[in-house]
């Protein structure tokens, strides 16, 4: 028997590839991030069996005492950041994660930076966008996003490759993506990361280059995160 979560791993694949087929889209315009995050290895494993490569997580510390085991297990694996990063750290998501989607401050950027050239490595970088203004939350103010693009590019040499949004609950998500892809565009960077299990749909329609879905995937977490 097919475990439920390759059921619904193959199930999120199909419906990708048919809106970016009725998107007008390339067939591989955007990757699936199979978010991982509260759940252990007895879960990942069935879906790493399918051939899945590409997985989620966002804490550090959790993702460190779950995939270097796996990494040595099966080849390939391609590891998302898509929690808030401390600086304390940016060394151990250096190590650990081949994209970090959330870099959002200047003292994270100085810390990557400084990691990524002592450890001399290159994971995939994103800054992530408070599109919905929210102050509480993650992700820099949409109006000052050309300014820290340019501070990460400048004065830390770190290469970013695109926008990262998680947009407001409650509010129509497909403003917020039209808004990041926009951003995006006007920077000329290609990478936008958007849309989870109740939207990704509207994200991919919008321009999504990368998808990141959990619950979708892996079921209803038992306990909630952060
Ligand atoms: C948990 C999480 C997801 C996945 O959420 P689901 O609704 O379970 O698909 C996507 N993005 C971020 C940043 C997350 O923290």
């Amino acid at each position: 028997m097919t475990h439920f979560t390759v059921q619904n791993l193959q199930k999120v694949q199909a419906e990708i590839a048919e809106q970016l087929s009725a998107s007008h889209r390339a067939k591989d315009g955007c990757q699936l991030i199979a978010v991982s995050k509260t759940f252990d290895a007895d879960h990942i494993i069935p879906v790493l069996e399918a051939g899945h490569r590409v997985f989620g997580e966002n804490k550090v510390q959790e993702a460190k005492g779950k995939w270097p085991g796996l990494r040595e297990k099966y080849d390939g694996i391609e590891l998302h950041l898509i929690g808030p990063l401390q600086s304390n750290k940016a060394g151990d998501a250096v190590a650990l994660f081949d994209m970090i989607e959330t870099v959002d401050r200047e003292k994270i950027a100085r810390a990557l930076s400084k990691e990524i050239k002592k450890q001399n490595k290159t994971p995939k970088l994103l800054i992530q966008v408070s599109t919905g203004k929210e102050p509480q939350k993650a992700g820099i103010m949409p109006e000052l996003v050309a300014n820290f693009f340019n501070f990460c590019q400048n004065e830390c040499d770190l290469v970013i490759s695109g926008l990262m949004c998680i947009p407001p609950a409650g509010e129509d998500p497909s403003i917020h993506f039209q808004m990041l892809k926009k951003m995006a565009d006007d920077l000329d960077l290609k990478q936008v990361s958007m849309g989870m299990s109740a939207d990704y749909l509207h994200a991919v329609e919008n321009g999504a280059t990368v998808v990141r879905v959990g619950s979708g995937i892996f079921g209803a977490r038992s306990y909630p995160v952060a």
